[in-house]
């Protein structure tokens, strides 16, 4: 089967980067993605699925009925784009200023298309349902929650036993499959904090109430206390990454703000931070007589992968691609994905899809989110027989 899944994907590589490059030149931003879900919609329109468009937010759903009755597998990509500018010179680079698809969500989408392509071909064989996820809005979008809120998991009336998303980056050498059990990716909180002081000449600081120093304190204290207050082996991220105060050099600012990111690979290490978070601010802004207002918006939840899924991922594609081209990573990437929301409701794995150009490393190759960040789309076939194969290896247990 494996040998063959391939060999079929491969007869549809000339269709899929066709595809992907038409994407790529015409990136679209957040939840509503107009074009992108037109040429969804035209690309999948000979397959006979069951097409359903969203209404919240641009997205597809469409499912492919088997030939007999089975169990339910998801397949998701991602749709949306990002707001900077491409440089990599690319003869199907972004036609629109300021967008480009640099995390590699076009890609995706010609993949689950690609793999929408290659089941429907095999329906004949099919016991059970195939739901293909278009998504738009993963870039801090919470698009995935959307689709949920709006009976993702109810679309064929029975629930997926299965679920399974592929990533691109430019950091694992082309046509490998990455993943791990476990947390794969990390929760992604953001920290809106305000210290207030009272304003003054910057020569009679005792006049005023000056909330820099006490900012400053806090940036430090937040990292002390992630080293002394959270279990190494359940490690946390928290990154002051925007420092806002003052005006000049000779007045003292009434206020200060600080901004960052909190990033877990657990709930409880995540909630645990966000407690810590607000006792260290609070408590050394009382110390010095000012109010700290925090805020912590809630983003992205911790990608869990389920143990026996992801094993069998790694399996699958071992077998698809040999041994040597699927591997299991080490770690957890700290970044984050809405896909998190739909591992919260189904057992299933998201993995790594390898496309870094072989000219180039894939530890210094330009990554996800560089305005010059490549994709070798030698890899699109193993991306839709690594979709195809997982589903077919759902639909048989
Ligand atoms: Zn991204
Ligand atoms: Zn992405």
């Amino acid at each position: 089967m494996a040998d063959d899944v391939l060999s079929h994907a491969a007869t549809l590589s000339e269709r899929t980067i066709d595809f992907r490059r038409r994407l790529h030149r015409r990136p679209e931003i957040g939840l509503q993605l107009p074009g992108t879900q037109g040429a969804i919609l035209t690309e999948i329109a000979d397959l006979g699925l069951d097409v359903r468009k969203g209404t919240s937010t641009t997205s597809v759903v469409a499912v492919l009925e088997g030939a007999s009755d089975g169990p339910t597998v998801l397949l998701r990509g991602d749709m949306d784009a990002l707001p900077l500018t491409e440089n990599t010179g690319l003869d199907f680079a972004s036609e629109i200023d300021g967008t480009m698809h640099a995390c590699g969500h076009d890609t995706h989408v010609a993949m689950l298309a690609g793999a929408a392509r290659l089941l429907s071909d095999r329906r004949a064989d099919i016991a059970g349902r195939v739901v293909f996820m278009f998504q738009p809005g993963e870039e801090g979008f919470h698009g995935a929650r959307y689709m949920l809120d709006e009976g993702l998991l109810d679309a064929t009336g029975a629930r997926p036993s299965g679920a399974f998303a592929l990533h691109i980056t430019s950091t694992f050498a082309s046509g490998t499959i990455n993943t791990r059990p476990g947390p794969l990716l990390a929760s992604a909180d953001t920290i809106r904090l305000t210290v207030q002081g009272k304003g003054g000449h910057a020569s009679a600081p005792h006049y005023a109430n000056d909330p820099i120093p006490v900012a400053c304190e806090i940036v430090i204290a937040l990292q002390t206390m992630v080293t002394r207050r959270i279990d190494i082996f359940d490690p946390a991220v928290v990154t002051i990454a925007h420092v806002t105060a003052g005006t000049t050099d000779n007045v003292i600012p009434p206020t200060a703000e600080l901004e960052g990111t909190i990033r877990a690979l657990s709930a409880e290490t995540r909630s645990r931070v966000h407690e810590l978070v607000r006792q260290v601010a609070e408590g050394i802004g009382a110390a010095h007589g000012m109010q700290v207002e925090l805020e912590i918006v809630a983003g992205y939840p911790v990608t869990v992968n389920d143990g026996d899924f992801a094993s069998s991922v790694h399996a699958i594609a071992g077998e698809l691609l040999g041994a040597d081209r699927s591997s299991v990573m080490k770690t957890p990437i700290m970044g984050a994905e809405d896909w998190s929301y739909v591992l919260q409701e189904v057992p299933g794995a998201m993995a790594f899809l390898g496309a870094c150009p072989p000219d180039l490393d894939p530890d210094t190759a330009p990554g996800n989110h560089s305005n010059l960040v490549v994709f070798d789309e030698a890899a699109l076939a193993t991306g839709v027989a690594t979709y195809a194969a997982v589903a077919l290896d759902v639909l048989s247990r």
